[in-house]
């Protein structure tokens, strides 16, 4: 196969899986590959399904001795071009999503061109496999639960016992790959950069592969800690059984250019929530809206409870329900309000990508 061939093949192997591979401007994502891939290993990956397998049965599709192909394989999850799973019986790999996976595994190896490639990438992502659709990769998980009345909390809405307890370990952190583009094009980054959280089996091959380095829960509630305080909000996997957590804000994250240049951002994610300002306790002081990474707070021309000052609002087709806001007010004037239609969050990753096929109509 001719090396444009193959490229193009591969591209068009990724956009089976259920995050898709978008056409880009410029044919980015030609080059993206072209970027991760020798052509060997494009040919190998052509031989994976999105469903865990022995080495065995993907060395008789490549029509090769098992233990090369084992090593070959080997490698490439070393790499971060395949996803690795350990199992008493041995490993099993399968073909994962470019984002989030391969390119995110990358984090450690990616130069400015690759990160400049990326901005067209998720333009392109956003555009064909995100905007519109019903179930998306990541959703918003509110930083602030305890203001939300206790009944209505779904405990996979609540941070910190969504990460914690029994069978979410190990827990790793690596950096987030949004920032580290910025400093690739020569960006300054103020937040923390080592936020990119991972659990259970996701977690492992992290820190296998030197991805990632592995956190003990109270670390993780440390790190947690730190977030909140840098004001990010976390997107964690779209499931009630979590894998991975962004921790996005507008200065750096790819995800959030983009929603900010939407008119409606709160239709483009998954919240359970949304924020309300209460006019009649807001001192008018302007903390809230510089929390908010998505310009959903403006000043009113309204009163407010100090002369001279005028309350602040909430956008609500703006807000993507992330909590950040509550968190710093000083009057106790900004309450989560769950929405009236709230968001069905699938049962784990697999349920997710299930759903995120049938809807792009690749199964
Ligand atoms: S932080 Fe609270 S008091 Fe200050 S403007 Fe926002 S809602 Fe009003
Ligand atoms: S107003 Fe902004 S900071 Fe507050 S919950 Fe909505 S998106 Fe988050």
């Amino acid at each position: 196969m001719e090396h444009n061939e193959l490229y193009t093949s591969l591209k068009k192997h990724l956009d089976a899986m259920p995050a898709g591979f978008p056409d880009c401007l410029d044919s980015a994502e030609i080059k993206l590959l072209r970027k991760f891939y020798t052509p060997e290993q494009a040919r190998t990956a052509l031989a994976f399904t999105a469903m865990p397998e022995p080495v065995s049965a993907i060395a008789g599709r490549l029509k090769i001795d098992e233990q090369e192909a084992a090593e070959v394989i080997e490698q490439m999850a070393k790499e971060g071009l395949l996803f690795r799973v350990r199992t008493s019986k041995g490993p099993l790999y399968c073909q994962p999503n470019f984002i989030m996976g391969i390119y995110e595994w990358h984090v450690h190896t990616i130069d400015k061109e690759t990160a400049e490639l990326a901005d067209r990438y998720y333009e392109g992502m956003f555009e064909r496999h995100w905007r519109g659709k019903e179930t998306k990769q990541l959703r918003v998980v509110p930083v602030n639960t305890s203001i939300i009345q206790k009944d209505t909390v779904r405990s996979y809405d609540n941070i910190r016992d969504l990460v914690r307890g029994s069978g979410k370990g190990p827990y790793a952190v690596a950096p987030c790959i949004c920032r580290v583009e910025q400093m690739k094009k020569g960006n300054t980054v103020t937040r923390p950069l080592e936020t990119c959280l991972t659990f259970g089996y996701t977690a492992k091959y992290y820190t296998e592969n030197g991805i990632g380095r592995e956190l003990t829960e109270e670390e993780l509630m440390a790190k947690l800690d730190e977030c909140e305080k840098a004001a990010l909000v976390p997107f964690g996997t779209n499931s009630q059984e979590i894998t991975n957590m962004c921790m996005c804000d507008s200065d750096s994250c790819q995800l959030f250019r983009i929603l900010k240049s939407y008119s409606r951002p709160a239709e483009e994610v998954h919240s359970a929530y949304r924020a309300e300002i209460d006019p009649s306790q807001c001192s008018g002081c302007g903390v809230c809206a510089t929390r908010c990474q998505v310009d959903a707070i403006l000043e009113t021309g309204e009163a407010s409870t100090k002369p001279g000052k005028h309350a602040y609002a909430v956008i609500e087709e703006r807000c993507i329900g992330c909590g950040l806001c509550v968190q710093r007010c000083p009057a106790a004037a900004v309450a989560m309000v769950r929405k009236e239609t709230v968001p069905d969050v699938p049962e784990n990753i697999f349920a997710m990508y299930g759903r995120m096929a049938k809807e792009r109509g690749s199964i």
